[in-house]
């Protein structure tokens, strides 16, 4: 295939990866997976992801705060370190987004305000800088939907809504923002029919792929830990639901995907 494919969304620091990370990586350009943005879900190892995209010229990374790693308590001398810490970090060169951040109610409820708190925040400092938010949301669809278009009522905020199983009705309003919408291995399962109903419905223009990887392996590979290369197979649904072929699904989620990260 000569379309390259991009898995907009892995976390390449994630212990699974630490005996084989080369070869993982070397893996994933064997089946044309060729870009790879690694997401930060914390503070504390950022460093570790960015020094990841230091060593291979064709990764990126994100920093932010995974909803699920809120605290429950945060000062507002916290907060504002938080903050400052996530301005700092998305200067740094390679670093092209803010996340994952947004909200889950299915794992953690009891850190509700905080999760929001630092939601907005993200959003703040992602319209500050025009760099794209990675929108994490479980369990938690109204508040998403609510808190995304009371912000882009005020301000420009461009990004995505990642590893989409959602409603139709979370998906027209990311969609009614300006959003695009990342699809995971997901999509490939095969309890998923009420999900490809939904990506029927969604314009190919607003289309990425992203692993999620370690987790979620898509079929052929569910239950196996999951790795970037596997973006084929979700490409490979993808373009079977779309009726295309799939190079050419290759060829739009990447545009996509450069569209939305304009910096690289
Ligand atoms: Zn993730």
């Amino acid at each position: 295939m000569k379309n390259k494919i991009v898995d907009s969304h892995c976390h390449l620091d994630f212990d699974d990866y630490s005996n084989d990370l080369d070869t993982v990586i070397r893996n994933a350009k064997l089946n044309d997976v060729e870009y790879l943005l690694s997401i930060s879900v914390n503070l504390e190892k950022f460093k570790t992801i960015h020094n990841i995209t230091k060593k291979y010229k064709n990764i990126w990374c994100t920093t932010g705060i995974h909803p699920n790693n809120v605290q429950k308590n945060i000062s507002d001398d916290q907060f504002e370190s938080i903050i400052k810490q996530l301005k700092e970090n998305i200067n740094k060169p390679k670093v092209i987004g803010l996340g994952e951040t947004g909200l889950d109610y299915f794992r953690e409820s009891n850190n509700k305000i905080n999760q929001i708190k630092l939601f907005e925040g993200h959003l703040e400092i992602s319209s500050l800088t025009n760099k794209p938010v990675i929108v994490h949301t479980r369990n938690a669809e109204s508040d998403t939907i609510s808190i995304l278009n009371n912000f882009t009522k005020k301000k420009n905020v461009r990004g995505l809504i990642h590893c989409f199983t959602s409603t139709k009705e979370m998906a027209e309003a990311a969609l009614n923002v300006g959003f695009y919408i990342s699809l995971s291995g997901v999509i490939t399962f095969k309890n998923a029919k009420d999900l490809v109903d939904i990506v029927k419905y969604i314009p190919t223009d607003k289309l990425l792929v992203e692993t999620d990887s370690p987790y979620l392996s898509p079929v052929p590979n569910r239950g196996k830990r999951n790795e970037p290369s596997n973006t084929k197979f979700t490409l490979e649904k993808l373009a079977e639901i779309k009726s295309t072929s799939v190079e050419n699904m290759a060829k739009i989620t990447t545009d996509n995907f450069f569209s939305l990260f304009k910096e690289i």
